[in-house]
């Protein structure tokens, strides 16, 4: 048995402040490094390893992104991934959630994976969407939140789930689509050895002529969602603290603002 399995990995910037063009309701990237979404190193990792455990499983990195996510690319490279393959042509820009995950399962088609891993979410879309999206469009089974791989072999895979209040053991068929939590493992450093791999290892660029899809479902004219204003949520002012000898005390001195402010 060997796993052939595909991680997603979207290249983020590297803040959690992002600033936003109030114009273009785009992102402003200028000035800031980018790097592999951190749920997506916990992905990474995870492939990594079950190709360890199961000998001669392959781990391919799959990205949908401009020429510059070579960089990042190489990254998972140097920390054990097998391929890399960028999916890059205009027809692609402008993609939501939807059509992002769309062009992501027509790659999926090509590469035939056994198991497709996923970050949780991304650090500056923050949706959670597209793990999920590309389960819809190749009609396959999802398991969101994972935080252990139990069991694996070609026909099932055996996981655990973090829930808010506990785990959750879930058997799922594979082929499959798992999105993973960080407490799943720790992602290792690159090595000499898996840096040197990266120098050599050439990025795969999939333009959509290589892809079996339709024109409509791509980019902005196949994103069923637009956004039409981002802003950041206004800075909450500063609290008041409430003094007072006992209990008793702060309690009516909180009635008393309750009613000033008309609330009671
Ligand atoms: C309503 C809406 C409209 C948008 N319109 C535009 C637009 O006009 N122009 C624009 O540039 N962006 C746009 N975006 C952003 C774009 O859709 C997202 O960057 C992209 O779809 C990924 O979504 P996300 O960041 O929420 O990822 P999530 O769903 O949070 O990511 C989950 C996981 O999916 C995988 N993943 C996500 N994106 C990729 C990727 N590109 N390649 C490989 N794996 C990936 C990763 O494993 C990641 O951990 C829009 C987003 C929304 C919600």
């Amino acid at each position: 048995m060997a796993l052939n399995i595909v991680v997603c990995m979207k290249q983020v910037p590297d803040t959690t402040e992002v600033r936003i063009n109030p114009e273009t309701n785009t992102l402003i990237r200028d000035g800031v490094d980018s790097i592999i979404n951190p749920f997506d190193t916990y992905a990474i990792e995870e492939a990594v390893r079950l190709c360890e455990r199961v000998e001669g499983s392959k781990t391919t990195i799959l990205s949908m992104g401009p020429p510059q996510v070579e960089s990042s690319l190489k990254d998972a490279l140097s920390v054990g991934a097998d391929e890399v393959v960028l999916l890059s042509d205009r027809e692609f820009a402008g993609a939501d959630t939807w059509a992002t995950s769309y062009t992501l399962a027509a790659a999926m088609k090509k590469l035939k994976p056994d198991l497709i891993i996923t970050g949780k979410q991304a650090i500056d879309g923050d949706t959670a969407q597209v793990g999920p999206g590309i389960a819809v469009h190749l009609d396959m089974p999802q398991v969101c939140y994972v935080s252990k791989i139990r069991e694996i072999n070609d026909e099932v895979a055996i996981v655990e789930r973090l829930l808010e209040d506990g785990h959750e053991v879930v058997e799922v068929k594979l082929p499959a689509v798992l999105t993973v939590v960080k407490e799943i493992n720790e992602p290792r450093l690159p090595s000499l050895k898996g840096k040197m791999k990266a120098k050599k290892t050439a990025v795969t660029v999939w333009t959509n002529d290589d892809l079996d899809t339709d024109p409509e479902c791509l980019g902005l004219t196949g994103s069923p969602t637009q956004v039409s204003k981002i802003f950041s949520p206004p800075k909450r002012g500063g609290g008041e603290m409430i003094d007072g000898e006992n209990a008793q005390e702060k309690a009516e001195t909180v009635v008393a603002k309750l009613k000033e402010l008309q609330v009671i």
